[in-house]
């Protein structure tokens, strides 16, 4: 898996671009974010959008990628309708409106999102994990050959976890949700904020464990 990142501005969420075909949240600073996806690849070929739950600051920028290309737009069940909710997705918060498109494509949690091939040829593919907590429908990506998490705001580098105060959220399941992420082996934690964490990234997820059960107790 060839996993780029586009740096984020102001309160962007950060935004991964794998194998220059699907990319994993989209920020909301809308000039800057389409600028950057430009460095990296055409936007045209962009064939996914996986929004790892439906905050504004993560969700801000996925129209226009949408208007630019053919790609698909992809986010768990339970958030998908929050993405036109100007109060509930955050925007207003941001002094903008939700205006993002209904999902093409919504999960449960369980479904295995293939990738492609890697570089010797195996497939490989990002595994849905219904995290809820932050919010009721936010996911983790899971990719088992390189052991690399994509967390969103369920938790961040060094013991971080997100926020289980707003209206959307489900505090009272966020610590089980942390712990399904401890079931699994991971070397590299890409975060939706802050910095990744490379190697040894069980560790991190351990802390924030620990963090989650004396928060959401
Ligand atoms: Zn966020
Ligand atoms: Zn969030």
């Amino acid at each position: 898996m060839k996993v780029e990142e586009i740096i984020p501005q102001y309160y962007d969420s950060n935004i991964y671009i794998i194998n220059r075909k699907i990319i994993i949240d989209t920020g909301m600073t809308e000039d800057y974010v389409l600028r950057c996806i430009e460095e990296v690849m055409p936007i045209e070929e962009i064939e996914l959008i996986i929004l790892t739950h439906a905050h504004y600051d993560h969700s801000g920028c996925a129209n226009a990628i949408l208007s630019r290309s053919n790609a698909k737009l992809a986010i768990h069940e339970a958030d998908a309708p929050f993405l036109s909710e100007d109060n509930l997705s955050g925007a207003l918060n941001f002094g903008s409106r939700a205006s993002c498109s209904p999902p093409d494509i919504t999960y449960k949690g369980g479904e295995m999102i293939a990738i492609g091939p890697n570089e010797e040829g195996v497939e490989e593919y990002l595994e849905v994990i219904h995290t809820p907590g932050h919010t009721v429908g936010c996911i983790c990506l899971y990719e088992a050959n390189s052991k690399t998490l994509f967390s969103g705001d369920t938790v961040f580098s060094d013991g971080g976890i997100g926020r289980t105060d707003f209206k959307i959220s489900a505090a009272e399941k966020m610590t089980e949700s942390i712990d399904k992420l401890t079931k699994l082996d991971v070397e590299n934690l890409c975060p939706g904020h802050g910095r990744p964490t490379i190697g040894n990234a069980n560790r991190s997820i351990e802390l924030s464990k620990m963090m989650s059960s004396r928060m959401n107790p």
